[in-house]
């Protein structure tokens, strides 16, 4: 057997007529930038997330960073953050010339761990960045309380969890702004690059909007320093028909993970993932912890297994953070589940047959 982890071409097949129809629209009509599509997308979003205002980019790195702009995040601020994450969210604090002050994680979620938070906080401190790890929310009800103790602005990195929620409200509204992003292997994804911002602060939707066009208050008229960072409409245009059917995605792949921790609970030497009873998961990933990590993946590998880690190497030990001056033993629970996590085949299409096979050969 020949298992596909993310299974993108089956998902294309699933809905190629209306997708490449949706696509040649775009080419015989030439709108290329800022097209109908794209607005048509942004109603949308705002109407699955519940969001005020959905704003549509280029990727779910400048989603952050229009993100930070909108609050002014400054050279010298401090952002709080977790090191147990994708470069992106740490790098574009760092972009802006702020410091990215880690925080570890909780050992059952893989999630920033609020109680540490307070202790990190200082005159400096700006903003929270909580990540919504594999696709599941972080305590927002802890890190809110914090926020609000002490003045901070909370940015949700949700580029895996579009769609999931906290208390039953969407991950996309649980800070002043939540970001997401589109690229290909995320829980929803386009053809290409994509990303969106949410708020429900006004002043911040018109803010980023025209972050994401140069800083422009209208055309050639530019009001602040901003980006070039629209979606392309031929992205919105494949999202829009993907986004239809994207409810029905998100429950597969809740199917797919209960049936893959069903048939794993019995095997001791696994940590499973575990999701708070308060949240519901995208499920971007299905990881587990593994001790012989290495072995266990050329093994899978053999037998048409793929798998994948999220991510080897915490945030504190990456070379462009040496100058942050983390040593190795500073983020234990990161430091330990980097070693050890792996992330099986996860998508919507996964069949029973093959989840017995990986589970067989596990
Ligand atoms: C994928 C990802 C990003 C970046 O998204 P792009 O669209 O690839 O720029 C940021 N943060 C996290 C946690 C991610 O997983």
């Amino acid at each position: 057997m020949k298992i596909d982890f993310a299974n993108l071409q089956y998902q294309h097949n699933l809905y190629k007529e209306e997708i490449e129809e949706s696509i040649l629209k775009v080419a015989r009509n030439c709108n290329f930038i800022m097209g109908n599509e794209v607005t048509e997308l942004e109603k949308s979003l705002e109407e699955f997330t519940d969001a005020k205002y959905a704003i549509t980019c280029s990727n779910g790195t400048d989603a952050l960073l229009l993100a930070m702009m909108a609050l002014d995040i400054k050279p010298g601020d401090e952002v709080i953050t977790t090191p147990f994450t994708f470069i992106a969210t740490a790098e574009m604090i760092a972009f802006l010339g702020a410091i990215p002050v880690f925080v570890d994680i909780d050992e059952k979620t893989y999630n920033i761990n609020p109680d540490l938070i307070e202790e990190k906080i200082t005159s400096k401190t700006k903003a929270i960045i909580p990540v919504s790890l594999y696709g599941q929310p972080s305590d927002m009800n802890k890190i809110n309380q914090i926020s609000k103790k002490y003045n901070l602005k909370v940015i949700i990195d949700g580029a895996q969890s579009f769609g999931s929620t906290f208390n039953g409200i969407s991950d996309s509204t649980l800070g002043d702004i939540s970001t997401t992003s589109f690229f290909p292997a995320k829980p929803l994804g386009c053809y290409g690059d994509g990303g969106a911002v949410f708020t429900n602060d006004e002043k911040l939707a018109i803010k980023m909007k025209s972050l994401r066009l140069h800083g422009q208050s209208k055309r050639y008229h530019h009001q602040y320093i901003g980006i070039g960072g629209r979606l392309d409409t031929i992205q919105a245009a494949v999202l829009n028909v993907k986004l239809k059917y994207y409810k029905k995605d998100l429950a597969k792949r809740a199917e797919v993970a209960s049936k893959y921790t069903k048939a794993l609970e019995n095997k001791s030497n696994l940590i499973l993932p575990y999701v708070d009873t308060k949240s519901t998961s995208a499920w971007a990933q299905y990881s587990i912890r593994v001790k012989n990590r290495d072995e266990i993946q050329n093994k899978l590998k053999k037998v048409g297994i793929p798998t994948a880690v999220h991510y080897p190497m915490p945030l504190h030990l990456q070379e462009c953070f040496k100058y942050l001056g983390y040593n190795k033993g500073d983020f234990p629970i990161s430091e330990v589940v980097s070693e050890e996590i792996m992330s099986l085949p996860m998508n919507p299409y996964i069949t029973d047959e093959e989840i017995e096979y990986i589970v067989k050969n596990l």
